[in-house]
Parts: structure tokens; C-alpha cells; sequence
């Protein structure tokens, strides 16, 4: 059993409970490290982005809790550092990278809003091609990864949400692993995201299974988070993940580094 997670959401972004009650939950369940990853500000109206103050305070309740619960639990202050936004001036212990917006012509379209939304925006700005739009979202992504000190990669391929990309096109395919490999000069730690399956939206995690033999490949890193919005749902499809990671070649290292700072957790390779 994963004793860890670092893709967790608090009231303070759009999750739906205190980090205390987080710490605790993580606590029950055995874990040894616990990662708060809010979603930073990303300068405009959102419903699921930390304003400039609340990313201010969610860090400062983190590191105090942190010093409360250091006999219990290392509790980590991360964020979800979106692509549109800026890096915090704060200590953090790790940056966790994601797009949740593509970026073009120097309009934001959001990606996980809606089915509703997501067909709209392919249609009106993509002329129906979804390859097109794995493009400019994946180049997106490289950039993003390449502009900050990124350590880990979060849902590399959230496009795939609605089950709308054409998963077994040649040239869909290339495209992703085309980014894998311009990714992993920047940061070769990606996350198997099972938060969409909590949510019954999808069956399996991203990445993709092709993605993840392509990650193999090149010799990244993986591990497994649950993109937590619930406590109930902290450790959902984790013992799955480990079947399905060992079943395409990974190893796991329970006692890997993610960085200076994060060190003694389980990452497979
Ligand atoms: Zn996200
Ligand atoms: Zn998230």
C-alpha cells in the first residue's frame, strides 16, 4: 500500500475539507507523508484557484500543522502550479505541474470544465481536430514544465477526460510521445492520477497506457497520487495502481527522493 500522496486539495482550493482533517485522515490510514497541493492563483476570476491571500495563508497553516503533526506524519507544502500562472514567492517543497487551460493565440480555454465546454472549445478553436489540440496543449505543457523547476507532471494527458480524443491515432500518439521526451529534460517524475476515477469519470488513470510504456522508455519516474478533493477518496485505485504499474515493468522504491526536500517515498521506476 502507497503510504503517501502528494496531489491533495483542501478547502482552501476546491477540496472539501481542512488540511487538518486531511492530516488526520492520512494519519488513520498508516501514511508516513502527506502533500497539500492547492491550486495556485492563476490571475482571473476561479472557482477552483487560491486567491494571492489564500495561497499565502493555506501555506502558512500548512508548515504550522506540519511542526504540530511532526511526530505523526511529514506534512509537505506543495502546490498546483498552473500553467497561466505565476510561482509563488514562497518556500515550497515541491511544484506539482499542470495545464488546466490551453493557451492560444493568447486566449485561455479551459480543458475540465465540461464535456459541454470541451466540445465547444474544440469546435470553435480547432476546427474539430482533437490531434490539433494535443498539440498546442502538450506544447503547452513542455513550456510550462521547462519554465519552472517542476517536480512532478500532473495529469499529463487531462484532455482525455471525457474520453474524446482519438487514443488509438498514429498521430495523436506521436504527438504525446514527442512531449514524454521534451519532458523529461525538464522533470522525469509524472504522477499516475487516479483523482478522475474517484470521480467515476474514467476507469483507468491517466496517463494512458502507452504513455506510460513510452515514461518506461525513457526512464522516468512514476508516482501514485489521487488528485484528493475527498478524504474518503484519499487512497482510491492505489493498490490497482501498483498492479498496474508493476505490470508495465515499474519497480517501486519505497525509499526514493523526490528532490532535496521530499526524500524517503515511494516512486517507481
Ligand atoms: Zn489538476
Ligand atoms: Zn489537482
Amino acid at each position: 500500500m502507497q503510504k503517501s500522496n502528494f496531489h491533495t486539495h483542501s478547502t482552501y482550493s476546491d477540496g472539501k475539507n481542512t488540511i487538518r482533517e486531511l492530516a488526520e485522515e492520512a494519519i488513520s490510514r498508516g501514511f508516513t507523508a502527506l502533500g497539500m497541493s492547492d491550486h495556485s492563483y492563476a490571475a482571473k476570476e476561479s472557482v477552483y484557484c487560491m486567491s494571492p491571500e489564500g495561497e499565502q495563508a493555506e501555506y502558512e497553516e500548512v508548515r504550522a500543522l506540519a511542526e504540530e503533526y511532526k511526530d505523526r506524519i511529514r506534512l509537505y507544502a506543495g502546490i498546483e502550479l498552473d500553467g497561466e500562472s505565476h510561482v509563488p514567492h514562497r518556500d515550497y517543497d515541491y511544484l506539482l505541474c499542470s495545464v488546466h487551460e490551453i493557451v492560444r493565440k493568447g486566449i485561455s480555454l479551459p480543458i475540465d470544465h465540461s464535456e459541454e465546454a470541451f466540445v465547444n472549445m474544440v469546435n470553435t478553436h480547432f476546427h474539430g481536430d482533437m490531434v490539433e489540440l494535443a498539440k498546442v496543449y502538450f506544447f503547452n505543457l513542455v513550456e510550462h514544465v521547462a519554465r519552472n523547476k517542476t517536480d512532478i507532471i500532473g495529469h499529463f494527458d487531462l484532455i482525455t477526460k471525457y474520453s474524446l480524443i482519438p487514443e488509438e491515432n498514429e498521430a495523436y500518439r506521436a504527438v504525446a510521445r514527442e512531449a514524454i521526451h521534451e519532458i523529461v529534460k525538464h522533470c522525469n517524475t509524472f504522477e499516475l492520477n487516479t483523482g478522475a476515477i474517484a470521480r467515476g469519470l474514467r476507469v483507468v488513470p491517466y496517463p494512458a497506457d502507452f504513455m506510460v510504456d513510452e515514461i518506461k522508455k525513457v526512464g522516468g519516474r512514476i508516482l501514485i497520487a489521487s488528485d484528493c478533493h475527498y478524504k474518503e477518496k484519499l487512497t482510491v485505485w492505489f493498490d490497482e495502481g501498483e498492479a498496474f504499474l508493476a505490470a508495465h515493468g515499474f519497480v517501486k522504491n519505497e525509499h526514493a527522493d523526490l528532490n532535496d526536500r521530499v526524500k524517503d517515498i515511494e516512486i517507481w521506476s
